[in-house]
């Protein structure tokens, strides 16, 4: 694992005062604002994360991804696209063979503006899940570049121009990275989530969102569980990538039902922060996720007594009263 800065480099290219709609390097001056955020973020991180190693604290600090690209092993980039009002899609680059992927492209512009900035051409889609917010670029993407259109065998006949279909437990090479594929039903039947073991990151689609999960709109409380449980047993350092920037109005909602978890009001307050001057929270580290997402806390004693979770209620019983809850906040 290391991490690459190019914030400098990234930075001495923008015009001052200029928009880029690919990435967070959006403002006039952001040399000293990349380097103040990065620290901060670590130094908040570590907070709130007292148990890291030093080598992973090194990674925290992701000065990196506030100039839009994070190196997340020696040749495997990943780019950060903000799509529609809060979606990301995100752009994989294989530094030694040149292939790139994108991951939920919800609309193609923001791709294609990202792609040829950098004079890119595009390999694969990869869709979690069939939600025209996730898929509505594929379209115009495959047929711009030829790119192939990978997802999950139960939404063959849903994501649009759908070409390699993945299942539970398969295991598929993006120019040399390991990706596993995971069922993750719940928001809908067919959302699979990528995992690439060997970087360390995972895209979690509309299953598991910093603070929150997705909405259960085709499958059930004991679904969803089961779901953020294959996501949880995966290394506590794993960088999650999830489809939206949702991340600090789950924070009010789990700051509502555990105001007293210390580790979440220090995430809050970044979140926050972070949100303030536009900068992306994502991606989250599951280790933070589980000392602070409700929906991985369904046995916090505190979220119980909020919600009037019997003690005897199982998780998924509590996951679904924690979701209703939410659904209605
Ligand atoms: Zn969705």
């Amino acid at each position: 694992m290391q991490m690459i800065c190019k914030a400098s480099s990234a930075m001495a290219a923008l015009p001052s005062n200029s928009k880029v709609r690919s990435g967070v390097c959006v403002w006039p001056g952001m040399g000293q604002l990349c380097l103040r955020k990065g620290l901060l973020y670590g130094f908040m991180r570590l907070l709130s994360t007292p148990f890291k190693t030093l080598r992973l604290a090194s990674r925290t600090l992701r000065v990196a991804q506030f100039c839009s690209v994070s190196s997340v092993s020696s040749s495997l980039q990943i780019e950060l696209v903000p799509c529609l009002r809060d979606n990301y899609a995100y752009l994989l680059h294989d530094v030694d063979t040149g292939t790139v992927g994108v991951v939920d492209p919800s609309e193609s512009v923001p791709v294609i503006n990202a792609l040829s900035k950098k004079n890119r051409n595009l390999t694969y889609i990869l869709n979690t899940h069939h939600h025209h917010d996730h898929t509505g670029g594929n379209a115009e993407l495959k047929a711009r570049y030829g790119a192939k259109v990978i997802g999950s065998g139960i939404d063959r006949d849903r994501i649009p121009g759908i070409d390699i279909v993945l299942n539970d437990g398969d295991k598929w090479m993006f120019a040399g990275h390991e990706v596993h594929v995971i069922d993750t039903p719940g928001h809908t039947q067919g959302h699979i989530s990528f995992y690439f073991p060997k970087s360390g990151v995972i895209f979690t689609g509309d299953t598991l969102f910093s603070l929150s999960c997705g909405k259960l709109f085709e499958g059930t409380p004991e679904e969803m569980l089961s779901s953020l449980q294959k996501i949880t047993s995966l290394p506590d350092n794993t960088d999650i990538y999830c489809g939206h920037e949702y991340t600090l109005s789950n924070a009010k909602f789990a700051l509502s039902i555990e105001p007293n978890n210390e580790a979440l009001q220090s995430y809050a307050a970044h979140v926050a922060h972070l949100r303030n001057k536009g900068l992306p929270t994502i991606p989250t580290a599951l280790k933070l996720e589980k000392l602070c997402n409700p929906f991985l806390r369904t046995s916090s004693t505190e979220i119980r007594q909020s919600l009037g979770i019997p003690a005897t209620a199982n998780d998924a019983e509590a996951l679904g009263v924690i979701r209703r809850a939410k659904d209605k906040f």
